[in-house]
């Protein structure tokens, strides 16, 4: 679910948008059907608009019932203030300072419900704006500013529980028809006051196939930097949305073709720029491609695969620059993987759990080189084994070189352990200490020691 708190709504449009123009799509010209809305949601607008008030299903959820998707999540706005809501449900409680909302609860399922945000005076006790951006928003208004106050066109489409029919204030309709995405309002002002948007337009257009209008896009090359300001939780948040939602290889390639990479993983685009940038990208796809059939077939995902993916290239650069000035192995893969993560977190706040996993995903990759029977034997009862062999099969995806090897550990882990063991042979005392970056010919030499 994602955290109300973190939408502000803007002023920016208040001047320069004329009253939007309405257009209602009655029930039997649209294709939404309230057997795809979840009985949470369906309940919480009957409820309200029973009791007299306006309740209308918005945002997302609307966009993707029209796109014929399944949401996941459902919000709802209604002129009812939080208070009243707060009256209607037992189940409900109340969230967010700088936005205030109503939460109510059905078992697993949280119903989202929002009062019309109204385009208040700046310097209202209920507004506060710091350099263009919308810190505290808590002015009530009515369904026509709650609609231009939303990001994209195709975000403000209101269906309403009272006759089934769909609300388009802006223009969203015809956006969604042509598989566009547009900004209401100004797009400048629009990014100033949160940044952010510029990552929700490439993550939409990631997931929905659509493409970022020109106006909507342009802003980029300047105002990206702005990104750099944004809250490290939030990005943290949307990284997840753009990457670990089932389009994440969509979301990089935009995030990439857009320019916004280099503000939110700047060491990713530097890496891709670089001498084996070209290698770095396939190991990126391919890891982004196989996360999104996990998602799409149900399975479990994590953000430490996923950071590790993004982040590889710029540790791996590190930690051979060292190596090759000298530094020991291990010592300059672990600094490697400390400089890159602390740079990263100042951006996304990835929790110290997650990168916990990336830095042993990356410290086993120069292990897997060595093949002699004690370190096998270890590596193969590491607890984060699993996960770093996974990583070392993108590897192996992206550079042929390292498909042998891949190979090599697939058949180690089914071997049948005592077998394996009989099969390596002991390690000279001196190989034991050759470590990832041994020369190619002495690895050559030692995969030929295959297991039967
Ligand atoms: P999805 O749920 O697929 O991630 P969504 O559009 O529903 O996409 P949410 O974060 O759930 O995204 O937001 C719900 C709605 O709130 C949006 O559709 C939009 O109308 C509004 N909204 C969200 N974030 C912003 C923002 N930063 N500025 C303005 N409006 C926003
Ligand atoms: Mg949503």
């Amino acid at each position: 679910m994602r955290r109300g708190t973190d939408k502000p709504a803007q002023s920016g449009v208040a001047a320069e948008s004329a009253r939007p123009q309405l257009r209602v799509i009655a029930r039997d010209q649209h294709g939404i059907s309230r057997r795809n809305i979840s009985n949470g949601a369906l309940r919480v607008l009957y409820r309200l608009n029973e009791a007299g008030y306006e309740a209308f299903l918005v945002g997302g959820a609307v966009r993707d019932l029209l796109l014929g998707g399944h949401p996941k999540d459902f919000d709802i706005a209604t002129n009812a203030t939080p208070e009243q809501v707060r009256g209607l449900f037992r189940n409900c409680r109340l969230i967010g300072r700088r936005f205030r909302l109503a939460h109510v609860v059905f078992g697993q399922e949280i119903v989202e419900v929002a009062t019309f945000r109204g385009i208040g005076e700046e310097g209202n006790a209920d507004r506060h704006v710091v350099d263009g951006r919308i810190v505290r928003d808590n002015v009530y208004g009515s369904i026509e500013e709650d609609a231009i106050r939303r990001d994209f066109r195709v975000n403000a489409l209101y269906y309403n529980i009272a006759d089934f029919s769909v609300r388009d204030y802006v223009g969203g309709m015809a956006d969604l028809e042509k598989k566009e995405l547009h900004l209401i309002g100004e797009p400048e002002l629009r990014y100033r006051e949160d940044p952010v948007r510029m990552l929700r337009a490439v993550r939409l257009a990631a997931k929905l196939g659509f493409r970022i209008d020109e106006s909507a896009e342009r802003p980029f090359a300047k105002l990206g930097q702005l990104l750099c300001d944004a809250a490290p939780a939030r990005l943290f948040d949307e990284s997840l949305k753009l990457f670990l939602s089932g389009h994440g290889l969509a979301s990089f390639r935009e995030l990439d073709r857009s320019g916004l990479l280099q503000f939110v993983f700047p060491a990713t685009a530097a890496a891709l720029r670089r001498e084996r940038g070209v290698e770095f990208r396939r190991l990126v796809e391919r890891g982004l491609a196989n996360t999104d059939q996990r998602v799409q077939a149900g399975k479990s995902v994590t953000p430490a695969f996923l950071f590790a993916l993004l982040l590889w290239g710029g540790v791996r650069e590190r930690a051979e620059r060292a190596i090759a000035s000298g530094s020991d192995v291990l010592h300059a893969w672990s600094h490697a993987a400390d400089t890159v993560i602390q740079e990263q977190t100042a951006r996304v706040a990835i929790p110290r759990r997650f990168s916990l996993v990336m830095e042993e995903i990356w410290a086993l990759q120069p292990r897997f080189e060595q093949r002699m029977k004690k370190r096998v034997m270890r590596l193969l009862g590491h607890p984060r084994f699993r996960a770093a062999y996974d990583f070392l099969v993108v590897r192996a995806e992206a550079d042929p070189a390292l498909a042998e090897l891949a190979q090599w550990w697939e058949q180690a882990q089914d071997s049948d352990p005592a077998e394996l063991g009989d099969v390596l042979a002991a390690p000279a005392p001196a190989a034991a200490d050759t470590a990832a970056h041994a020369a190619p010919r002495k690895r050559r030499r030692r995969r030929r020691r295959k297991p039967s």
